[in-house]
């Protein structure tokens, strides 16, 4: 006997015979005699009808964000996981499994208060341990905690991951499994790329370079938290036939184990390749090229919460004028270039300049660590298809490069095959 966390997304449980086929993959691993506890995420297209309408509301005054009160955005977009857990434990129930639904707060898992992006801080597990213990599914509703306000605080968006990463690190469980409409992680999304192939398994820092850098396969926090608490997840489909062979198998279940990176025996110098879409480059011209100025520049952007990612610094023909590019998600930057238009004496720049609509595009795996030349590669081939590069950063196990929105599905597929990932 086991502890089982399944997660469903949103395109598993989109309708109700979505929903019943996720009863049976519940039932599968319940008639094994597993413990089971369920997160599941909202309907698909849920989530972003109930934004929407929050986005359509007027502008409040003095409320504790620009557009809205960001607690009453969690109040309304953290319903669409309610209504699941409930037709999930009704489906359950009708297929005479004992089942119950749980709330957030009703368990409790506790967040911050970083509304519509909340952490989870804690969860307290043993009322559904011990729930479990009698036989009884927990139906958990993922993306939500309780913040220390005492009101509904969501995790951002694709958060159910996390949420489901947090239950089995907090049941102590030997598994979760993270359901979702591909059979694993590809070497590159295989909804861009028909060549990707599936990994069997991928490590930790990989997995959380390709979430980071785009891959939304998972979500970003849920890989953090699997990879601190030693989670055992998985990547599979909830599309298969619920009691095709090996799909109960305990050890080795049909999809992607995301693990410690000695549990990979052949390991491939690339891994895989994400992207990212909307970004955006902003350039201060004519920059006094003295100390002091980088702090001027980032450090009011970061009090305002943008997310500043790639950044180039020429260096200055005469020693006293220089150019700074750097990079924002395209969403960030009217804000940015009010922040820095209100820092202009103090930062001391001539015009600042923006574009919008690029894409960064990152090539990732562990074994370039120990490999030279892998940067090299990826100019060469985007060269050779005439495809200029805008920015560059590297660390240890990634190399992601700034291109022309337009290019992105080119580039992709560029470096999907030059570093031999395709298939066959
Ligand atoms: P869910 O609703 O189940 O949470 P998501 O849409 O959040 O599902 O994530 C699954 C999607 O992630 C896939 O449909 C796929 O297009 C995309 N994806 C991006 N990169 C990868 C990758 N490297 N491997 C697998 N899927 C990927
Ligand atoms: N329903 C939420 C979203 O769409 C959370 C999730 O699906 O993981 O972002
Ligand atoms: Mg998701």
């Amino acid at each position: 006997m086991a502890r089982i966390v399944m997660k469903f997304g949103g395109t598993s449980v989109a309708d109700l015979d979505r929903i019943k086929n996720v009863a049976r993959h519940v039932k599968r691993e319940v008639d094994a005699g597993h413990e089971v506890a369920v997160v599941v995420s909202a309907m698909s297209g849920k989530t972003n009808e109930l934004v929407g309408w929050v986005q359509g509301t007027p502008k409040v005054v003095g409320a504790n964000s620009p557009f809205y009160d960001a607690r009453e955005y969690d109040a309304v977009v953290a319903s669409g996981e309610q209504v699941t857990s409930g037709l999930l434990a009704i489906a359950l129930q009708a297929m005479d499994i004992n089942a119950r639904s749980w709330q957030g707060w009703q368990i409790p898992i506790r967040a911050d208060n970083a509304h519509g992006a909340a952490r989870i801080l804690e969860i307290d597990g043993a009322d559904i341990i011990k729930r479990m213990g009698e036989g009884q599914v927990a139906v958990i509703a993922g993306f939500q905690g309780l913040g220390p306000d005492n009101r509904i605080a969501t995790l951002g968006r694709g958060g159910s991951d996390t949420s489901a990463v947090a239950i089995a690190a907090a049941v102590k469980a030997d598994r979760c499994d993270i359901y979702t409409d591909v059979d694993g992680v590809y070497t590159t999304d295989p909804r861009i790329v028909p060549q990707a192939r599936r990994l069997k398994k991928i490590a930790f820092e990989e997995m959380l370079e390709m979430a980071s850098l785009g891959a939304k396969v998972l979500q970003v926090r849920s890989v953090e938290l699997a990879m601190v608490h030693k989670v055992r997840t998985f990547v599979r489909s909830s599309f298969e036939d619920p009691d095709a062979p090996g799909m109960g198998d305990l050890l080795n279940p049909p999809g992607t184990l995301i693990c410690d990176e000695d549990e990979i025996v052949e390991q491939e110098v690339v891994t895989g390749i994400a992207y990212a879409k909307d970004e955006a480059q902003i350039s201060l011209r004519r920059l006094a090229d003295r100390p002091g100025v980088s702090a001027a520049i980032f450090g009011p952007l970061a009090e305002s919460h943008i997310n500043v990612d790639m950044i180039v610094q020429n260096i200055s023909e005469d020693g006293s004028k220089t150019d700074m590019t750097f990079t924002v998600p395209s969403g960030d930057v009217e804000k940015a270039i009010k922040v820095l238009g209100e820092n202009k004496e103090k930062i001391g720049y001539d015009v600042v300049q923006n574009e919008s609509g690029l894409v960064k595009v990152s090539v990732i795996g562990i074994g370039m660590r120990s490999h030279a030349g892998v940067a090299a590669t990826a100019f060469k081939a985007l060269a050779e298809k005439g495809i200029n590069i805008k920015a560059i950063t590297t660390s240890e196990i990634k190399i992601s490069i700034l291109i022309d929105g337009p290019y992105a599905e080119l580039a992709v597929r560029t470096l999907h095959s030059c570093y031999g990932l395709d298939k066959n």
